[in-house]
């Protein structure tokens, strides 16, 4: 079962009419704004489209199966990144995680995927491309890190934890390899049970993780030596790595962030 044409008229009643005092600090507020079936490669899908009061950008829900008012609903939160997801960069490993996560809520009874429009981190496309540029040229690391690290990871959560009241979900999983993010989530209302980690089966593409290494100053190389920055909330999680790599993808977050 999924959203009836019912319950669609329902919900874009209301979200026409909807007002808040928005959330985070930001006070972000977003409107169900259309609903449209969507079936896919991943399974049966109905995309939900969000207009949001504060800059303008649409974000989107991939909804699967019956969600309102449901408990324990699976959600994986995927920030876009046009590289990755459209066209298949191996610059990151976007397009891994959010086929993954497709094809797990697919074949699950119901979950999200909220696709949130924070392109590069939230910094932009043009500036993840200088960053990429950056690197081309062998600039430092580090400068190039700069122009893609900074996230506004509160506002992303936010528009998140509001997207999930809008679609009247009452509790959810997180599909997440970062635990501590399922607080961050909280901070905002959402109730939140058991995590599912998002364990991504290993291709031709994506092996060079099991043979990566973290260096001292944290970033992540692939076997030629090229850096690949990590865009999405979470440390890719190959199938096969061991504890040990595991445990170094988090190190290298630590030396990211607060090195
Ligand atoms: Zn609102
Ligand atoms: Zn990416």
């Amino acid at each position: 079962m999924s959203l009836t044409p019912l319950q669609i008229q329902e919900l874009l009643d209301e979200n026409r009419a909807h007002e808040c005092d928005g959330f985070g600090k930001d006070h972000v507020c977003v409107r169900i704004a259309s609903i449209a079936e969507l079936p896919s490669r991943f399974g049966k899908f109905q995309v939900v489209a969000f207009y949001n009061n504060r800059d303008g950008k649409e974000h989107a829900a991939f909804v699967h199966g019956d969600v309102a008012g449901a408990e324990n609903v699976p959600v994986r939160m995927h920030s876009e990144c046009l590289t990755g997801d459209a066209i298949g960069s191996l610059r990151c490993d976007c397009r891994d995680q959010l086929e993954t996560a497709l094809q797990m809520i697919g074949q699950m009874q119901n979950g999200i995927l909220l696709y949130l429009r924070q392109e590069g981190r939230g910094i932009g496309l043009i500036n993840k491309i200088r960053a990429y540029g950056l690197q081309d040229y062998g600039y430092d690391t580090v400068e190039a890190n700069l122009a893609l690290g900074f996230r506004d990871d509160e506002r992303d959560y936010s528009i998140a934890a509001h997207m999930l009241m809008s679609l009247k979900v009452k509790s959810v999983r997180l599909m997440t390899n970062n635990p501590m993010k399922i607080n961050d989530l909280a901070a905002f209302g959402v109730k939140l049970g058991e995590r599912i980690p998002l364990i991504i089966p290993p291709n031709l593409y994506n092996g060079f993780y099991l043979k990566t290494k973290a260096t001292k100053s944290g970033h992540m190389l692939n076997i030629g030596g090229e850096v690949r920055f990590s865009e999405q909330i979470d440390h890719p999680v190959v199938d096969g790595m061991t504890f040990e790599q595991i445990g170094a993808l988090h190190q290298g977050e630590v030396g990211l962030n607060g090195g």
